[in-house]
């Protein structure tokens, strides 16, 4: 079993690609103008790959992994703005549905609607899901004060993050006004996260009946100061999480596969 991950920015899986800086590790193929890195981490096959940013970018990227390096299931980590009010800075939230905010076909088909699909909203894997949920919770408890200093956990409000499950939008825009946000708050009450590939991944993974998980951390809150708040996160702190949450997931598929 080979698992795809996909980050959309360097900063977001840099810290994973630099695990296969080790001669002989891996391989690198560039198709698509995307470097796909095929190797092992924690045990476990896989590719690892930076999509770039917005759907189709990711959608492209995903049916490469599917396609050309014939992967079983994709797993997106990166960043995204809290919604939900529960969603802080420093929170991560995995999706067990997401949808694509910014279709609009009306009046043919009804708002958000992928047409002549039927589907509005795309569910993801309920096991790869909880699965994550819980590397994310080891990451927690176990990993981040060695991997984030002291002083980013305090300039950041990092003391108790929380792992969420729930509804994740996507779409061609990067949300960075109040007014925006509580227009999607308003429109998509459901919502807790926005980000901008999410569920042109999992529609893609849904029609090629490909499992898919996607897990963002909140880097902001989708407001005016998230151009700022989301910049100085990723910078700091992005690679770390997505590090240490990825690799707690890929070490427990390798345990759960036992010895080959
Ligand atoms: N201005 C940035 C690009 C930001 S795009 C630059 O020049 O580098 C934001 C990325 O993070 C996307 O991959 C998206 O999925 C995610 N994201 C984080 N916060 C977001 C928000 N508030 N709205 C939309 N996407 C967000």
């Amino acid at each position: 079993m080979t698992i795809g991950i996909m980050g959309a920015m360097h900063d977001e899986i840099a810290e994973l690609i630099g695990l296969f800086a080790e001669p002989g590790q891996s391989s690198v193929h560039r198709v698509g103008l995307r470097d796909f890195y095929v190797g092992q981490l924690e045990g476990q096959d896989c590719v690892v790959v930076l999509a770039g940013i917005g759907k189709v970018a990711a959608a492209s990227t995903a049916s490469s992994l599917i396609h050309r390096f014939g992967v079983s299931q994709i797993v997106f980590a990166g960043l995204a703005g809290g919604l939900a009010d529960h969603a802080r800075v420093g929170d991560v939230v995995i999706a067990d549905r997401l949808v694509q905010h910014d279709m609009d076909c009306r009046p043919l088909f009804p708002r958000y609607e992928i047409p002549l699909t039927g589907n509005t909203e795309f569910h993801v894997s309920a096991t790869l899901a909880a699965q994550l949920h819980s590397a994310s919770r080891d990451f927690f408890s176990r990993h981040i004060t060695e991997r984030i200093s002291g002083a980013d956990m305090e300039r950041f409000g990092l003391q108790s993050p929380q792992a969420h499950v729930g509804m994740i939008v996507s779409g061609d825009q990067f949300i960075g006004s109040a007014q925006a946000a509580a227009q999607l708050r308003a429109e998509l009450p459901q919502a807790c996260a926005v980000e901008m590939e999410g569920a042109a991944v999992a529609q893609v993974c849904h029609e090629y009946g490909i499992p898919c998980a996607i897990i963002r951390t909140i880097s902001d809150r989708a407001d005016a100061t998230a151009h700022v708040d989301f910049s100085q996160f990723l910078s700091s702190v992005a690679s770390q999480y997505s590090n240490g949450i990825v690799r707690n997931y890929l070490a427990a598929m390798a345990r759960d596969a036992g010895p080959v």
